[in-house]
């Protein structure tokens, strides 16, 4: 191979321009490696800018006995906190206990743990609140009493991928947007990679190594490298609305549903209530991922079960959604052992 030939082939090719593959790219071009990042649309046009937006350990994960998954997410809380101040800041939420569903000594125990396990310095403790004199039961409907108020974190989490992709560039990167990988194969020890942009210009890189960063099209790119996996991926739908602002305190709430759910309602751009989210087995395609008139209807119903102002679908003023790729160990959608098989 000539000496030409040699300098034109990148350490590693990261497909996927989510907050994974950014994050590896910035991590790998940092370790000196030459990186290339191929998104075959914008950055963070996947999941990566559907999701609910927090830095989180995951609460709910601990009632499926994910301690060591939710002990890493929240050490790695605190230091995304520290490392991006300015997109990512704290938040207090409020869970209420409620009749019927999971017993106040379970709440108090998984928040017990939640705070203790993850090495919590900065963020303050839960307390024991009661929603008839704090101002988070004002929005509420009558009846709601005891609660607890536990510390997670919000994030811009189009602009954290973003921040991971300009920081990968800055040490040296190759990020290219709106190139599609169509084809990969392996040519004398190096990855050949075949390309095309939305405007149609094709073009091949070679690479070392390939990491497979294409979240739901996961396999996808495995058929389109001719790796054929009996492995099965479920992708699983996950719905949010955005109405006008249900209550005025900067507190977000973690809500319960009588299905064994739960859901969250978060103050979002000042003016609005973020709700979400759901979880329904995905069927279409990719490129436009929507939520369906059942899960805005789905969510509203929801949030109708405790706020004392009621919404419907007519108030909805933007929705989303966002697909998980969970590996299929055959439990129905919303069941939390499938989702924790993808780690986070
Ligand atoms: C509803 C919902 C809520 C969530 N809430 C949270 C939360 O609050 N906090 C949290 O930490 N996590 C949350 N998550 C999980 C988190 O959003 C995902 O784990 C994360 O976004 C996955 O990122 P990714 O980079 O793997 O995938 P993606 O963001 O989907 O990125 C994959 C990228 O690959 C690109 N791609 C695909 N095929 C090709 C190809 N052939 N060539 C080039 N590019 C290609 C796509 O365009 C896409 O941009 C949530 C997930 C969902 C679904």
């Amino acid at each position: 191979m000539s000496e030409t030939q040699a300098a034109d082939i990148y350490d590693l090719a990261v497909i996927g321009g989510g907050v994974n593959g950014c994050g590896i790219a910035r991590d790998a071009a940092g370790r000196g490696a030459r990186v290339l990042l191929l998104e075959k649309g914008d950055l963070a046009s996947g999941t990566s800018s559907a999701s609910t937006k927090l830095i989180h350990g995951g609460l709910r994960y601990l009632e499926h006995h994910a301690f060591a998954l939710v002990r890493e997410s929240l050490i790695e809380r605190e230091r995304l906190w520290a490392i991006a101040p300015h997109i990512i800041h704290p938040m207090r939420f409020v869970l209420p206990w409620t009749k019927g569903l999971r017993p106040r000594w379970m709440l108090r125990l998984g928040l017990f743990l939640y705070d203790h396990i993850g090495g919590r310095r900065a963020l303050p403790a839960t307390e024991a609140i009661d929603l008839r004199r704090h101002a988070a039961g004002k929005a509420l409907k009558p009846g709601f009493g005891p609660a607890y108020c536990y510390s997670d974190g919000w994030v811009d989490d189009a602009r954290l991928v973003l921040l991971n992709a300009r920081d990968a560039a800055d040490l040296g990167a190759d990020v290219r947007t709106r190139t599609a990988v169509v084809r990969l194969e392996r040519v004398e020890g190096n990855w050949h990679i075949q390309t095309r942009t939305t405007q149609g210009f094709e073009q091949a890189f070679h690479a070392r190594a390939v990491f497979n960063a294409t979240g739901p099209a996961v396999l996808d790119l495995l058929d389109r490298a001719h790796r054929p996996t009996d492995r099965h991926m479920r992708l699983v739908r996950g719905s949010h609305i955005v109405v006008p602002r249900l209550f005025d305190h900067d507190h977000a709430y973690f809500f319960q549903l009588p299905d064994g759910r739960i859901f969250f309602a978060i103050p979002y751009e000042r003016d609005f209530t973020l709700i979400g989210t759901t979880d329904r087995d995905h069927q279409g395609g990719l490129d436009h991922v929507v939520p369906s008139d059942e899960e805005i209807a789905y969510l509203c119903a929801a949030a109708n079960r405790y706020f004392a102002r009621p919404i419907a679908p007519a108030d909805v003023l933007w929705s989303y959604a966002g697909v998980r790729p969970l590996v299929d160990d055959g439990s129905p959608a919303g069941g939390g052992d499938a989702r924790l098989s993808t780690g986070h």
